[in-house]
């Protein structure tokens, strides 16, 4: 069975044809990331109306920096009362490429982190531009599940990821991205995992990207790995049930 662990299939450009989106995924399953306020509930309705597509909520760092101290409180608190109906906490993270408050942005997602934890959710994370500063946030709040999405950081942060036991979901841009080329040779299979961050970063420029192209990148993880695609299928789905189940 494929995974596919960071979408939004809440984003306007799916509202078409949604339906038509999920069936071709309904073989698999895909954990669709909420944003801000609205699409976090858009992302639970999703959920609750298809059984292949869990829910993963959260307050992405440039939203975060339009709200309020009280507003981001009042979203945490929606997400405790919906932990029951969450696999993951997400999108959050830091964006030091188009977010300008950096301090801000530290102290909110201290605050998200500390505040949920407790749930034992992994955390996907979005790091554009901030990638050690994430890693470093993580690892002095000693967080034990994190999944880094579409990581852009260099080697030696690469390397703390996996030590530190955390996830690294290869989105299909790897079709063109020899840095995620190198991920896949250079990180363990174990801490490894698919994503497409559909309607984004699509294997081939300029097109919708949706859940069912993950099989873009398992064709790539086979071909690195040196190992069959049904086995490769196999492996990740263990690492996805292992860290979200
Ligand atoms: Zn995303």
């Amino acid at each position: 069975m494929l995974v596919d662990v960071h979408c939004h299939l809440d984003h306007e450009l799916f509202s078409k044809d949604i339906d038509e989106v999920i069936e071709r995924a309904k073989d698999m399953i895909a954990i669709t990331a909420g944003v801000n306020h609205e699409s976090n509930l858009n992302v639970l309705k999703l959920s609750k109306k298809y059984e292949n597509i869990k829910a993963s909520l959260g307050i992405y760092p440039l939203d975060a920096l339009e709200m309020s101290d009280k507003e981001i409180d009042n979203e945490i608190q929606f997400i405790k009362k919906n932990s029951k109906n969450i696999t993951a906490i997400g999108e959050i993270g830091l964006d030091f490429k188009e977010g300008k408050n950096r301090e801000r942005q530290l102290k909110i997602l201290t605050n998200i982190v500390n505040e949920l934890e407790y749930l034992n959710k992994p955390f996907i994370v979005h790091s554009r531009g901030a990638e050690k500063e994430s890693v470093e946030l993580f690892e002095q709040l000693n967080v034990k599940k994190v999944v880094f999405h579409c990581f852009q950081g260099d080697f030696s942060v690469v390397k703390r990821i996996e030590d530190n036991g955390w996830m690294i979901s290869i989105p299909c841009i790897v079709v063109r991205s020899k840095h995620f080329q190198n991920i896949i040779n250079e990180v363990k299979l174990s801490q490894l995992l698919t994503e497409t961050d559909s309607p984004f970063l699509s294997a081939e420029s300029g097109k919708r990207n949706e859940p069912f192209f993950v099989i873009e990148t398992i064709k790539i993880i086979s071909r690195i790995k040196k190992i069959d695609e049904d086995e490769i299928n196999k492996i990740l789905f263990k690492n996805y049930q292992n860290y979200f189940c």
